[in-house]
């Protein structure tokens, strides 16, 4: 489902193209065109960083629709006077809507989750690498690509959930632990082709290299309790319906759980424990929400500005808040007791770019050892 919102003002720089290559109309141009003409010429002729002042709008793609995107996104026309026009899709209708308008794209900036889409966003090389000390600044490094192609605004982990009547913590400390003969028919985990998975893959392929992330992988197909199926909230529900002991999601699910008044939802939460993989090791696997800016974005200098917002302590704690993650920079402090509940924890320190670099490899040696 697309919802769109329309308004778009005409792409100056592919308005200009037109007036350079068009031949002149054989009638004379009304009162308006000619303003028009006008206008856009003097945009053309203005230097670049005059030019940048009159982006009074900002075209956004999000994957994200959350509830406090929108005082995100009011906070931010009140701060810069520029108007945010959103488009809200899927993620992968979305990465496939900026790929095929191409050039003609009106995008400025997109928004998405995972490292996984956003670097297929970057093979398709739709990010305009952006060079911003504040962003350098405020986002950790670990976070964004070492081309500044994109930025991870909020992280989340991949962590296991577990029976506790069933479980014992120690037995789920570690990712290695899901590949153990004694989880054999009892873990629960989506499908291998969802970007979660391949992130994590990507993620396991660099802490114990190919070939012991095949291995790993293979012990993982061999404790499956069921052929995968939906999302990461069904993995935690097949534990409460005891289809499984042990699930792997994302923690904002989890969280999304804990705040859920659904009395079966309470229940469910009382029977389940999570557990940060790896604490004494390479950490837990974490992945981001995050965007950039685009090739062709016709309002740069909104974009830039926009990108910054987004980085700073007030824009962070909504963006971190809307899907119950943590805020990527360290001085933005989220009130989200749910959350903090689930306390501090050792993450991985891979640069968020091997995540996508390594998709192609994660995806064949999941398809090699039968992780449907
Ligand atoms: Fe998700």
């Amino acid at each position: 489902m697309i919802a769109v919102q329309t308004g778009f003002l005409p792409s100056r720089t592919r308005a200009v193209t037109v007036l350079a290559t068009r031949p002149r109309p054989a009638v004379p141009a009304s009162p308006r065109h000619r303003v028009w003409a006008g206008l856009l010429l003097l945009c053309a002729l203005l230097p670049a960083s005059a030019r940048a002042q009159t982006d009074k709008v900002l075209n956004l793609y999000t994957a994200r629709h959350y509830q406090t995107d929108e005082a995100l996104y009011t906070n931010f026309t009140r701060k810069t006077g520029i108007r945010v026009n959103k488009i809200e899709a899927g993620e992968d209708a979305l990465l496939e809507r900026v790929r095929s308008e191409g050039r003609n794209s009106p995008a400025d900036v997109f928004l998405t989750v995972d490292a996984g889409r956003l670097w297929r966003a970057e093979q398709l090389d739709l990010f305009e690498p952006l060079q911003s000390p504040v962003l350098e600044a405020r986002i950790p490094a670990q976070l964004r690509t070492p081309e500044r192609t994109w930025f991870g605004f909020s992280t989340r982990a991949r962590v296991i959930v577990y029976d506790r009547r069933t479980v014992k913590p120690a037995e789920v400390a570690n990712y290695e632990d899901l590949a153990h003969p004694r989880l054999k028919g009892r873990l629960c985990i989506r499908a291998s082709n969802h970007v979660y998975n391949l992130s994590l893959m990507a993620a396991m392929i660099e802490h114990l290299g190919a070939a012991g992330a095949e291995q790993w992988a293979r012990g993982v197909v061999a404790n499956l309790a069921r052929a995968p199926r939906g999302g990461d909230i069904d993995q935690i529900r097949g534990v409460g319906a005891g289809e499984c002991d042990v699930a792997v999601v994302n923690t904002y699910y989890y969280v999304r759980l804990m705040k859920s008044d659904r009395p079966e939802d309470r229940q469910l939460m009382e029977r389940v424990a999570l557990t940060f993989p790896n604490q004494a090791s390479f950490g837990t696997h974490i992945n981001v929400s995050g965007g950039g800016m685009l090739r062709t974005a016709p309002n740069r200098a909104a974009a830039r500005l926009f990108l910054e917002y987004l980085a700073s302590d007030e824009a962070q704690i909504y963006f971190a808040d809307g899907n119950n993650e943590w805020p990527a920079v360290a001085s933005a402090a989220a009130k989200n007791p749910e959350l903090a509940s689930l306390g501090k924890f050792k993450a991985e320190s891979v640069n968020i770019g091997v995540l996508g670099r390594n998709q192609p490899l994660a995806q064949k040696i999941l398809d090699r050892v039968g992780w449907k």
